[in-house]
């Protein structure tokens, strides 16, 4: 079984704003190891490698069986794309890739999973993350400079899709950085009032 964890960087246009880069003329992918993957964790714990990791907020996309040649997506979580912005910055600076500053061990921790209405379009979801009960970043999936069913054809064409593999979606704007004993919850919600949270603590 397939399980690739494809990302999309910079695909709210505020978010790329944020960060001083360009709203890319296509999607911006990048990947994370497996073992960044963590479902439903209670705690998030900060690495020491790094001095600055942010919270991004994003719709994650799971991935079922290809139906009629074609990928499906059977269901969606919220998840955070951590991302160490110390090392993310060294390596844009240098030209080297993200690896260290996105893909370390837990840092792609996701919320509840939820299966996907059928013929979803997923273009109209709340994206939300709360730190100690302050909201630092909400949007809406309308907000997507690459909508969701162009990121699947993008993404089938060049690399291939398949059961198992998931996609975070990108960030919307006000991202910034977690501390030792905060507490977060983070959400996405259909227009029908389908949800997946996540609640963890920061250690
Ligand atoms: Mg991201």
């Amino acid at each position: 079984m397939a399980k690739n964890i494809y990302c999309i960087g910079r695909n709210y246009a505020e978010h790329a704003k944020e960060l001083g880069n360009e709203v890319p003329q296509a999607p911006v992918v990048f990947l994370k190891p497996t073992h960044a993957l963590a479902l439903e964790p209670k705690t998030i714990a900060l690495p020491s490698i790094s001095k600055d990791v942010h919270h991004e907020v994003e719709l994650v996309l799971i991935l079922g069986p290809r139906k009629s040649n074609q990928p499906q997506v059977q269901s969606f979580a919220v998840g955070i794309d951590l991302t160490a912005r110390d090392l993310q910055s060294e390596a844009k600076k240098k030209g080297l890739p993200w690896v260290l500053a996105k893909g370390l061990k837990g840092f792609a921790p996701i919320g509840r999973i939820i299966p996907a209405a059928p013929g979803e379009n997923f273009q109209n979801f709340e994206v939300g993350i709360e730190v100690d009960g302050q909201t630092r970043q909400k949007g809406s999936t309308r907000d997507l400079i690459f909508s969701i069913p162009t990121l699947l054809a993008y993404l089938d064409e060049h690399f291939g899709l398949d059961e198992g593999d998931l996609i975070f979606t990108g960030t919307p704007p006000g991202v910034s950085a977690l501390k030792s004993g905060q507490k977060i919850r983070a959400w996405v919600q259909s227009a029908q009032g389908e949800k997946s949270e996540l609640i963890a603590s920061i250690s």
